[in-house]
C-alpha cells in the first residue's frame, strides 16, 4: 500500500480548530464528504484526548497534575485557578473552564497551566491573560555546542555534500554515525547506525523518515528546546536520513501542546522548501491529536494511518514494516539533530569522497567527559532552584547538573533522584555522583531514559511520588491490553491503600507480583514500566514504606 495523507485525523484537527469541538453535524458532513463510514470517524474521534465532544466554554485552562508540577504545588494551583476563574465569570459573565491535564512539557514552569497555547503559572498570570490576552514568554535565545553552523548561510552544507556524493557518501554517513556510537535519545538508546542501515537495506516502493517530536513523559521537555533553538539541525538530520535510507517523504510528528515550537519548525520548513524539492524529499508536519502513548512509535504510525493510536505488536519493527507496511525510519528530535551535527563536522569540512577518516565521529567522541562520548540535552526539574534544559557532555554527573540548575531548592537537602523521566527508577541521594550515561545509569539500577532528571528534596513522601507516576501511566494507558489497562488501575488502588495506612501487610508483595505480570505481558513499554518507579521506592527506600505502616492483619488476611 502506498502513502495516503491522513484524512480523518487532519479533518478532525481542522474541525476542532474551527469550532473548538467536534459538532455531530460536522462529523456527518465529513463522513459523506470523504466517503468514510461514520463509525470509523467516531472510532478515531473518541480515542484522542484533544478532541472535545461538547461545545467549549469561552476559555479552557489545562493544569498539569504530573510529577514535577505536583511537587511544585499543582493541587493548590488548580484550586487557586478555579477560584480566579469563578471570580472572572461572576464579574464578566465569561465562562472559564479549569481542568486537570497530563504533563504539558512545561516542567520548567511548574506548576504549569496552558490556555489557548499560552503557558500560565498561577492565578496571577491567568488574571493577566484574561485581562490582556497576553503573558510574556520567558524565553531567552541560547547557542549550543551541538550547532556546527556559526554562520546561518552555511546551514544544510552536510546534506548538500552527501547528496552530491551519492551512494559512497551515504555509506560513509552511516559509518560515521557508527564510529560516533550515536544512540537514540528518545529513551530506548538503540544504535542509530543500525536503524539507518536497516531501513536503507530494506526494499520498499516508498520509504519514510519520521521525527518523533511527541515527548510527553513527565519531567521531559528537552526536545521542546531543541525544536525552538535548532530547527535547522532537526530538518537537516531528517533530510540526510531521507537521502541515506532512500526515503521520499519526511515528517515531524509533534504534540499539539507545542504550538510555538510547531510554528518555529514550520517557518524553517518553509525556508528549505526549494532545497527539499531539489533533493526529492517532501516535508510535512503532523500535529498529534494527543495522548502520551502517541510517542510510542507504532501508536504514532496508527495515528498517521487514521486509526486509534494503539501500539502494534512487534516485530515487525517500523524499519521493516512501518507506515502503511513500508520501511520507515523513526528517530527522536535530539537524535536527528545530533546526527546532523556529527555529519556536518565530517561532510561540510571535507569532500564527500570515500575515506577512512571520521572527523564527525572524532568530534562527537571528544565532547564527552570521564571516558564517555558525545553531548546530551537534559531537562532538570523538581527540587532545584532553576529548572530548565542544559546541554552537557555525556558523563556529566547528576551533582554537576544540579549545580547548573542553581543547586537544590532553598531549605532542602537531596533525598532521591529520578534520573531518566517518569519511567525510570528512583535512585538514592548517594548516587548523586553517577555520570549521565546510558550504561552507567543502567548499572546504577535506573536508566537515562528520556533525558529528564527530576530531583527529589528532603521532606517529600516518595511513596506519594511513586503513586503520582503510577496514576500518570494508568491515565495514559490506551487500554488495548488487559494487563496494562486493569493492572495499572489495580496498582493505583493498592498504592492508595498503602498511603492511607489501610493496606494489608501482603500488599507490597502483591505489587511486586503485579509489576512482573505487567512487565511480561503488556504489549508496549508503557505497561511494561508503569510500576517501575513505585516498585523502586518499595525496594530502595524502606523508610518511605515504614512511614505508612500497614493496618493490623485481620483474621481474613491470615486465612
Ligand atoms: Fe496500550 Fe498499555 Fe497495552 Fe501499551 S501496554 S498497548 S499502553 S494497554
Amino acid at each position: 500500500m502506498r502513502y495516503r495523507p491522513p484524512s480523518i485525523v487532519q479533518h478532525l484537527n481542522a474541525l476542532q480548530a474551527a469550532h473548538g469541538w467536534l459538532p455531530p453535524d460536522a462529523l456527518n458532513t465529513l463522513a459523506r464528504a470523504i466517503n468514510v463510514p461514520l463509525h470509523r470517524i467516531e472510532g478515531v474521534a473518541s480515542f484522542y484526548p484533544h478532541y472535545r465532544r461538547t461545545p467549549p466554554v469561552a476559555h479552557r485552562v489545562e493544569v498539569c497534575r504530573d510529577l514535577s508540577c505536583a511537587m511544585a504545588g499543582a493541587a493548590a494551583s488548580l484550586a487557586a485557578l478555579k477560584a480566579a476563574a469563578a471570580e472572572h465569570e461572576a464579574r464578566t459573565g465569561e465562562r472559564v473552564e479549569v481542568a486537570e491535564a497530563s504533563c504539558l512539557g512545561r516542567c520548567d514552569r511548574a506548576p504549569a497551566a496552558l490556555a489557548h497555547h499560552q503557558v500560565l503559572r498561577g492565578p496571577a498570570e491567568l488574571q493577566a491573560w484574561l485581562e490582556h490576552r497576553h503573558v510574556p514568554e520567558h524565553m531567552s535565545p541560547r547557542t549550543y555546542r551541538l550547532d556546527p553552523y556559526t554562520d546561518p548561510a552555511q546551514r544544510y552544507a552536510a546534506v548538500r555534500a552527501i547528496a552530491a556524493g551519492g551512494a559512497a557518501a551515504e555509506v560513509r554517513a552511516i559509518a560515521e554515525l557508527k564510529a560516533a556510537g550515536l544512540r537514540g535519545m528518545g529513551g530506548a538508546g538503540f544504535p542509530t547506525a543500525i536503524k539507518w542501515s536497516t531501513v536503507r537495506g530494506t526494499p520498499g516502493d516508498e520509504k519514510f523518515v519520521i521525527c518523533n517530536a511527541d515527548e510527553s513523559e513527565p519531567g521531559t521537555f528537552k526536545d521542546r528546546e531543541i525544536k525552538a533553538a535548532l530547527p535547522h539541525l532537526v530538518w537537516e538530520g531528517m533530510l540526510i536520513a531521507a537521502k541515506v535510507v532512500g526515503a521520499t517523504r519526511a515528517m515531524v510528528y509533534i504534540r499539539h501542546e507545542y504550538e510555538a515550537e510547531r510554528q518555529v519548525m514550520a517557518a524553517e520548513m518553509a525556508r528549505i522548501t526549494d532545497l527539499a524539492h531539489a533533493l526529492g524529499v517532501t516535508l510535512e508536519i503532523f500535529v498529534s491529536p494527543g495522548g502520551y502513548i502517541m510517542g510510542e512509535e507504532t501508536a504514532l504510525l496508527e495515528a498517521l494511518e487514521d486509526r486509534r493510536g494503539e501500539p502494534r505488536n512487534k516485530p515487525p519493527f517500523p524499519g521493516i514494516a512501518g507506515l502503511f507496511g513500508l520501511p520507515t525510519l523513526i528517530n527522536n528530535v535530539e537524535t536527528l539533530a545530533a546526527a546532523a551535527a556529527i555529519l556536518a563536522r565530517s561532510f561540510a569540512t571535507t569532500d564527500a569522497t570515500p575515506t577512512d577518516a571520521t572527523p564527525g565521529a572524532d568530534w562527537w567522541r571528544s565532547e564527552g567527559v570521564r571516558g564517555y562520548h558525545g553531548l546530551k540535552f537534559i531537562s532538570i526539574s523538581g527540587d532545584v532552584e532553576h529548572p530548565g534544559v542544559h546541554e552537557v557532555p555525556t558523563g556529566t554527573t547528576i551533582a554537576e547538573l544540579i549545580a547548573l540548575a542553581g543547586g537544590l531548592s532553598a531549605g532542602r537537602s537531596l533525598a532521591a533522584i529520578l534520573p531518566g523521566g517518569a519511567s525510570s527508577s528512583f535512585i538514592p541521594a548517594s548516587a548523586v555522583d553517577t555520570p549521565l550515561d546510558f550504561e552507567f545509569l543502567k548499572r546504577a539500577g535506573s536508566s537515562l531514559g528520556s533525558g529528564a532528571v527530576i530531583i527529589i528534596g528532603s521532606g517529600r513522601d516518595l511513596l506519594e511520588l511513586g503513586l503520582n507516576v503510577t496514576r500518570f501511566f494508568r491515565n495514559e494507558s490506551c487500554g488495548k491490553c488487559v494487563p496494562c489497562r486493569v493492572g495499572s488501575q489495580k496498582a493505583v488502588e493498592l498504592l492508595e491503600l498503602v498511603l492511607a495506612g489501610q493496606a494489608a501487610p501482603g500488599v507490597p508483595a502483591l505489587l511486586h507480583a503485579l509489576d512482573q505480570t505487567m512487565a511480561q505481558t503488556s504489549i508496549c513499554g508503557l505497561g511494561q514500566v508503569a510500576l517501575t518507579p513505585a516498585i523502586s521506592v518499595l525496594d530502595r527506600f524502606p523508610e518511605a514504606l515504614a512511614a505508612h505502616p500497614p493496618r493490623r492483619p485481620s483474621l481474613r488476611d491470615r486465612a
